[in-house]
Formats: structure tokens, sequence, C-alpha cells
């Protein structure tokens, strides 16, 4: 059910008090803390088992805000945020001086968005500060894009759940450095490369990994329980197959083009065949398919255009080494 105007207040008194709420956005639910309560900010990295030095989002409730929480705006930061905000598009700048070193992991810098859903919006409002928010789920694991993802991973280490119902966009925000005249993309994600170049009229550089450190550009990352293989969409069949018969229980993301294959496998999934449809299930599927006691997912990548660049990003993050 949909977060009232009482879970509203609710939650922005726990935010003034120095708790933790968790609320949803467009891309993924969020675990917010008052982006300026050192103590509140340390307890989001406890909740989620995360390194204090990777930097978390600062989620304002206006672009006309920008001003307040960085040092400068310079005008390609502007002209982003004017375009895309409210939305999944996060801006690194350099830091003001009432965001503390917890938020931003010890960095100079500061990442600031608006997010575009209506019960975040309310938030911000009804508590009047910034929220700075990672993903409410633990360090490394998928991102929840349900109040349930979030209830069944952190249950009592966040004090207040909104609900407002799944996130439309699912994957996490664009992360772009706008620190200096050249932007460039430092994490892909809901605002697309080409909607970002449109808006700039030049080619953007996109990194795979960050000079700036990026939790998002670790290994592994956005990572189900089970081990995920990818593989070329045409070999997906007969890889799964192959797994299954050796003994794992596998679990296939389908490619489109293959959806009528009959799969001898534990748990199959078909994968939408619109990149946006994709990315709103992505997390979905691969928690279902943890859930269906799969300990082996076989996938494959999508064209890395448009929201597929996102999608690539996080399967080959999800398939990256795991710490041993
Ligand atoms: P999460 O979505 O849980 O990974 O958390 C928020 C994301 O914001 C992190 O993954 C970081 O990549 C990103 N982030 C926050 N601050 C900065 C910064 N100053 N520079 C680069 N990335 C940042
Ligand atoms: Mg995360």
């Amino acid at each position: 059910m949909t977060a009232g105007t009482s879970d509203i207040e609710k939650a922005a008194g726990v935010l003034r008090a120095g708790g933790l709420v968790a609320f949803p956005t467009e891309t993924v639910y969020g675990l917010g803390a008052n982006a300026e309560d050192s103590a509140a900010v340390t307890r989001v990295f406890r909740a989620k088992g995360r390194p204090p030095t990777h930097p978390l989002i600062v989620h304002i409730g206006g672009a006309e805000h920008l001003a307040d929480w960085v040092e400068e705006v310079p005008a390609t930061a502007r002209l982003l945020a004017e375009h895309f905000w409210p939305g999944p598009l996060t801006l690194v700048l350099r830091r003001g001086r009432r965001v503390p070193l917890e938020t931003t992991g010890g960095l100079e810098t500061v990442a600031v968005r608006v997010p575009d859903h209506p019960v975040a919006l309310a938030l911000l409002s009804a508590f009047g500060g910034g929220v700075a928010a990672p993903s409410a789920n633990r360090f490394g694991s998928v991102s929840p894009t349900t109040a349930q993802h979030v209830r069944a991973e952190l249950g009592d280490a966040v004090d207040f759940v909104l609900d407002g119902g799944p996130c439309e966009v699912g994957v996490e925000s664009t992360i772009v450095d706008a620190t200096g005249d050249t932007a460039s993309v430092l994490r892909p994600g809901g605002v697309t490369r080409e909607d970002l170049e449109a808006v700039l009229g030049r080619r953007l550089k996109v990194h795979s990994t960050s000079r700036v450190r990026v939790p998002g550009q670790h290994p592994s990352h956005y990572a189900p329980s089970a081990r995920v293989v990818l593989v070329e969409p045409e070999k997906v069949v007969v890889e799964a197959e192959l797994a299954q018969e050796l003994g794992h229980q596998v679990g296939v993301l389908l490619p489109p083009s293959f959806a009528d294959a009959a799969v001898k496998a534990h748990a199959v999934v078909s994968v939408p065949d619109s990149m946006a449809a994709y990315a709103r299930g992505l997390y979905g599927f691969l928690r279902e398919l943890d859930q269906r006691g799969c300990d082996l997912i076989v996938a494959s990548l999508p064209v890395e255009q448009g929201l597929g660049l996102a999608i690539a990003n996080r399967l080959r993050r999800a398939a990256g080494p795991r710490p041993s």
C-alpha cells in the first residue's frame, strides 16, 4: 500500500531524530538518513554492512536547492540538473560545507540528485533537508525495487519503511562527474548516455572503472546469492542445460529471441523485449531465481544502447569475482 500523509510525517520525524527511513524512488528503494547528521549517516553504513569509504547520494527536493549542497554549480551541471531533474541522474560536484565527510565517504566531492517519485518528494518536502541514501540492501547485493524486498533484507536495521509500490525505472541513477568542464559518466543508469549527449551536444566519456571511488564499479556488486555466468545469447540454452546436467540448480534469464525455447533447467525467466521493462524487472528476476533455490544463473548481455548499457553494467558486476 502506498504511503499516506501520516506515514510521510512519521518518516520525516524519524529522520529528524537521527533514524533511518527506507523510501521509494523511481530507480530503487533508498536507505535514508539526515545527510547533515554524521551519526545518522554512520548508522546507514552499519545497517548495510557498507565500508565507510563508499559515498552516499544526497537526495534533495528540487534543483533550486542544489547550490546549498555544493561548493559551486558549473554551467554543465546546471544544464543537466535543469533538464533531467527530478529524474535518475546523480551529479557529482565539489562538496559544500554543510555535507559531513561521513556522507561523502571522506571525499571532497558530493553526489546529489532529485528523485522523481511522489513519495520521495513528499518526504523531502516534509523533512526540509537533504537525505543521504544508498540503495536499501546489504552491501554488494541486489538493490530492492519493492518495500517487501527492503523488509526481507534489512528487517529491524531500518526504523521505518515507506511503501511506494514497485520502482518504475528499476536500475540505479546514472552518475555523472560534473566537477570539471567535461562531464563524464561514472556509472551508467536510468538516464541514457544518448539522452545526456543530446542535451550536451557532444559525446560523453563512460568510465568502466573510475578514478573516483564508485562502489557500483567494484568487481562484485548488485549480486544475487547464486553465481552469475554470462554467455553469448545463442549459448544461453545449451550452457544452462549442461550446467543443470552437471548437478547445478540452474536459473536462466532467457533472451527475448529464445522466448519459445523449452529449457531443461531449474527455473526460467523470459527477459522482456523492451529495455525499460527489462531494467524494471532485472533485480526482481535475480531475487526470484535466488528464492527458487538456484545456485547458478545463466544470462547474456543485452545490446549496450539506451538502458541496455546500465543493464549490461549491472549484469557484469553481478557476475564479477566474489570475495572469498
Ligand atoms: P549505492 O547506490 O548503494 O551504491 O550508493 C550510492 C552511489 O553513489 C554509490 O554507488 C556511489 O557510486 C555514488 N557516489 C556517491 N558519492 C559519490 C562521489 N562523490 N563520487 C562518485 N560516486 C559517488
Ligand atoms: Mg547499492
